[in-house]
């Protein structure tokens, strides 16, 4: 094992290998207060890279309701049940990793979820059982009344827990921009990824005997455009583009900026240890131990920035360029009302108003002499 520096839980780690950064690294943002659960995200993945025979069970992406739902069943809660205290002191995480508490002879703790466990995405997510007597109300571990939908997709994590696992080394971090991709000619389908991946992102197929994964559709990377998830999602929450280490932050990167200089944008269970690089604008409305236990310590501070979000041009204009382009910005800037999204080299690629602009039209039009009869 060697020692690696992971940012997001403040301190050093053992992970499998040496510490390596890539040119640079994939990334997003999803502000979750957007999402609608319509499942375009979803499909737009499946129909491009998984309808083939063996993946009919097969989400890279899928959007689940929280605290209740989950793909594949209990994918979070059996892991957090197995790591113990995950305790943080002063933003630095004080439990152990899936790393630091791998069993002997395993390369991380996790589990192999039960086929069944993937066989019914979404049923029931946020149907009542049965009648619902007048007065009734839940009560669970969660009793209060919220939820919220989490989109969710392979991290291309810093540390991928995938990776360390395979000791068939048919797993491996592109060099270029750090997504994570599976050799399909060396897999030979020991599902080891799958037990260790928390986030269960790794996904066997039955009909090939290997393992296919979220690809984070670099052939569209590679073209200086957004994955199919993020430019087809309908609530806009969804903005890709690369994220510094915290010591090389541009402040004119969107995803640095909301990342590490407003911070904003947290990643999922940092605790696992894996330095996760899709990064979360916490729902605004859940309770606060349950968004530590979920995104880390610094959940209420960034629900607070959020809320002031309309009264900070920089920010407002920012969430603003969030689905307004099939490009990815590289760069961007906030200017008299209007945010201004760049591309690789440099070209102005999108600009979108911070407030929509107000046109009140009058029923009789003096300039052009016409009564627009649907107006009162
Ligand atoms: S989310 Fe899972 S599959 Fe994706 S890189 Fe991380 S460990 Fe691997
Ligand atoms: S397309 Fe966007 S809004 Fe719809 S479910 Fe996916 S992430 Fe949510």
């Amino acid at each position: 094992m060697a020692r690696v520096f992971n940012h997001q839980i403040g301190r050093a780690m053992k992970y499998w290998y040496p510490e390596t950064r890539p040119k640079r690294q994939f990334s997003a943002v999803f502000d979750i207060n957007k999402c609608i659960a319509c499942q375009t995200c979803t499909l737009a993945c499946k129909t491009t890279w998984t309808s083939g025979r063996g993946q009919e069970l097969m989400f890279w992406n899928n959007v689940e309701s929280k605290p209740f739902g989950f793909y594949p069943l209990g994918w979070d809660v059996r892991l957090l049940d197995m790591l113990g205290a995950q305790t943080w002191n002063d933003g630095i995480y004080e439990g152990k990793t899936i790393f630091e508490a791998s069993p002997k002879g395993q390369r991380s703790l996790g589990f192999r979820p039960e086929d069944a466990d993937y066989a019914n995405p979404n049923l029931g997510e946020d149907d009542s059982a049965g009648a619902i007597d007048k007065g009734a109300f839940l009560t669970n571990v969660h009793t209060a009344a919220w939820m919220f939908y989490l989109a969710r997709i392979c991290n291309h994590c810093t540390y991928p827990a995938c990776l360390a696992s395979c000791t068939r080394g048919a797993i491996y971090k592109r060099p270029e921009d750090g997504i994570v991709v599976v050799d399909q000619k060396r897999c030979r389908g020991y599902r080891d990824c799958i037990a260790a991946c928390p986030y269960k992102k790794t996904f066997f197929n039955p009909e090939g005997q290997t393992t296919e994964k979220c690809i984070g559709c670099f052939p569209k990377i590679e073209g200086g455009e957004q994955p199919q998830c993020v430019v087809s999602c309908i609530g806009k929450i969804r903005l890709q583009s690369f994220v510094s280490t915290p010591d090389k932050a541009r402040e004119d990167n969107p995803v640095d900026y909301l990342v590490h200089v407003r911070k904003l944008a947290l990643p999922l269970f940092p605790q696992f240890g894996l330095e996760p690089n899709v990064y979360y604008i916490p729902p605004i409305h859940v309770p606060e131990p349950f968004l530590v236990q979920m995104f880390g310590p610094g959940a209420g501070a960034a629900v607070k920035a959020y809320r002031e979000a309309r009264q900070d041009p920089i920010v407002a204009g920012l969430l603003t360029l969030f689905g307004s382009t099939q490009r990815v910005l590289w760069r961007f800037k906030v200017e008299n009302g209007f945010a201004h999204g760049y591309d690789e080299k440099g070209t102005q690629v999108v600009r979108v108003p911070v407030t929509e602009p107000t046109v009140v039209r009058t029923a009789f039009d003096e300039t052009l002499r016409i009564a627009r009869w649907n107006i009162p």
